[in-house]
């Protein structure tokens, strides 16, 4: 999809604050630092629409962007801060099952991991827990720049067993950097839209 338009819409925290549009949603997770945010400015063809590395304390809402009048993708405040606190924890939990569990126009998630590494526990957790609602996922294994064409296939079936994917789950190499990875995002995107 070539991206023309997109607006960042609002931010929202408690259900009545989603939009009412019904166009499909396509949230984005994973855990801080991953590489989220240049995922998403990088599908969108905008240098910084979305922040990156929004730090903790920042007020974690989930934000809407709306591309082409079409679909959203939906922010969701990363994972795994050491530093936040239980409350903070907890209520950035609940928000996010309340919108993953009970959010009708989601389509699927994208989940975005380190392709240099084995997925973190937060990672399998996350995983998990979409699995058991039956949400369907895309895995996006992000920095593929930073690996040898090699060491990319050996990394790709380790992400694949130890998140202990669902066959009918893809998984997509990807550069923020490269834009390798990019059609392919876009076309698991529109298999759901
Ligand atoms: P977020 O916290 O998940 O939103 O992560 P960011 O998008 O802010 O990225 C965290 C850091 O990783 C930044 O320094 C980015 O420049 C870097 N980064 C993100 N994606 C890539 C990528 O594909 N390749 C490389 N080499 N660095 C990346």
């Amino acid at each position: 999809m070539k991206v023309n338009k997109v607006e960042m819409i609002m931010s929202a925290v408690r259900p009545e604050q989603y939009p009412e549009t019904g166009y499909p949603e396509f949230a984005l997770a994973g855990r801080s630092n991953v590489g989220k945010s240049s995922f998403i400015n990088r599908m969108i063809g905008r240098k910084s629409l979305a922040r990156t590395s929004s730090k903790p304390g920042k007020t974690q809402t989930l934000n809407f962007y709306e591309i082409e009048d079409q679909l959203y993708f939906v922010d969701v405040p990363g994972y795994g801060y050491a530093k936040v606190s239980k409350t903070e924890r907890e209520a950035w939990g609940q928000m996010i099952e309340q919108y993953l569990t009970g959010r009708e126009p989601l389509k699927a998630v994208l989940l975005i991991v380190d392709l240099r590494h084995d997925p973190s526990e937060d990672d399998c957790m996350m995983y998990e827990f979409l699995v058991h609602y039956n949400i369907p996922t895309i895995v996006i294994a992000t920095k593929a720049d930073k690996l040898k064409r090699g060491q990319i296939a050996t990394n790709r079936k380790r992400i694949k067993k130890v998140l202990n994917m669902r066959p009918e789950d893809e998984l997509i190499v990807f550069s923020s950097e490269t834009k390798v990875g990019i059609e392919e995002a876009w076309k698991a995107i529109e298999k759901y839209r």
